[in-house]
């Protein structure tokens, strides 16, 4: 299989969709949505379920045109291209394998319809087949194949056609953590090997941050927030994104000073900067919130200068880390969680302690009060 070569106009993007709105009767599933994926890049549409991820994939795969705007792949107008037209490769939920086809007939089936000469699909097929680790099962039909083995043919059918863009809807989410864990790793190597530009859709945060170059967040209709793993969970540009990608708290405070891009926030007796973001203009003394993931929270001695004060209510012991759970006694009884690696927080911060909490520098966004 070959890396994809970079289109002849030298546009760095692959699929673009401007302003793109989508009408269901009296739905509007896309508010003019504008969205640029760059070539061999790994772009996930991450949002609650109805937010409109799928009609955004379906609208790219031409499985139904848009109602305003326009959609360009490889630099060419596609609105009314049909499917089959398009260079396209699709792995969804179901992966819908032609059951009464051997493994080999299923991967082959979509270069037989662009009329590939027999000689090269065997080779393309072989190919494939070695990419997903199914070298050998040629001969076998789908039911004779694990979850996850029919979901390698899946991919291997989706990437024979050596497409220009690869499509994913919620692929994994019939398999079992474990397999859904080694699906992931294996689809972002293979991913990442061929170069295939890929559009994926999933409502799982983890997953979306785990997976991706940038990820796009959607709520009823728009993009809320287009940046890396990184920027979205670090900076997430408004509540809804703070509050459905990752844990966040929610810690009430007063804004203390305006400092050029950055802002700080008076929470208990702690002073917090973080950047300014939305808070640009606002006044000092007013109320803000601060989002904080908790493992920017930490546990102090009771007694000492800190952001709140509580007890410890709860314990989870989570493998790798142990979550915290701190009923605020010095505020309007919040309950904060506190994410600490190890295990040893389990004995030193025992149910029933009284403890002072502190918030790492640098790390929180802060939205004004609605
Ligand atoms: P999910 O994660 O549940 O699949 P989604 O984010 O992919 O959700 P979409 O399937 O894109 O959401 O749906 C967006 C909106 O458009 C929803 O309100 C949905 O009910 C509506 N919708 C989608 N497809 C159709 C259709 N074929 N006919 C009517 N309404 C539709």
């Amino acid at each position: 299989m070959t890396k994809p070569a970079s289109a002849a106009s030298g546009d760095e993007i692959a699929v673009r969709f401007n302003a793109v709105t989508k009408r269901f009767g009296k739905t509007v599933a896309l508010h003019e949505v504008s969205l640029a994926v760059r070539r061999g890049e790994f772009m996930t549409l991450l949002g609650p379920s109805g937010c409109g991820k799928t009609t955004l994939l379906n609208l790219a795969a031409g499985f139904f045109s848009p109602d305003g705007g326009e959609i360009l792949i490889d630099g060419e107008r596609v609105n009314d291209l049909p499917t089959y037209r398009r260079e396209i490769g699709m792995m969804f939920q179901n992966y819908a394998l032609f059951p009464h086809m051997t493994v080999a007939a299923n991967v082959a089936y979509g270069l037989k319809v662009r009329h590939v000469d027999k000689h090269e699909i065997g080779r393309r097929v072989g190919e494939a087949l070695a990419l997903v680790k199914l070298t050998g099962m040629e001969d076998r039909k789908p039911r004779q194949l694990s979850g996850g083995q029919q979901q390698r043919v899946a991919l291997a059918r989706a990437l024979v056609i050596n497409p220009t863009v690869l499509l994913l809807d919620e692929p994994f989410s019939a398999l079992d953590k474990n397999l859904r864990g080694s699906m992931q790793v294996e689809l972002r190597e293979i991913q990442r090997k061929l170069g295939v530009t890929t559009i994926f859709v999933t409502h799982d945060q983890s997953e979306a941050l785990s997976l991706s170059d940038r990820l796009a967040v959607m709520s009823e209709g728009h993009i809320r927030q287009l940046g890396t793993p990184t920027e979205i969970y670090r900076r997430p540009c408004d509540r809804f994104v703070a509050s459905f990608v990752g844990d966040a708290n929610v810690l009430r405070g007063r804004l203390d000073r305006i400092d050029g891009t950055q802002v700080s926030v008076a929470i208990g007796a702690l002073r917090v900067s973080v950047p300014s973001g939305s808070l640009q203009g606002a006044q000092l003394s007013a109320p803000v919130d601060l989002y904080v993931r908790p493992e920017h929270l930490q546990l102090t001695e009771a007694g000492g200068p800190c952001a709140r004060s509580g007890t410890i209510v709860g314990q989870v012991y989570q493998g790798g880390h142990v979550d915290l759970f701190v009923e605020c006694t010095d505020s309007r009884s919040e309950r904060l969680l506190v994410r600490s690696a190890g295990y040893q927080a389990m004995t030193r911060w025992p149910v029933g302690a009284q403890v002072g909490i502190s918030i790492s520098a640098d790390e929180g966004v802060a939205f004004a009060i609605p």
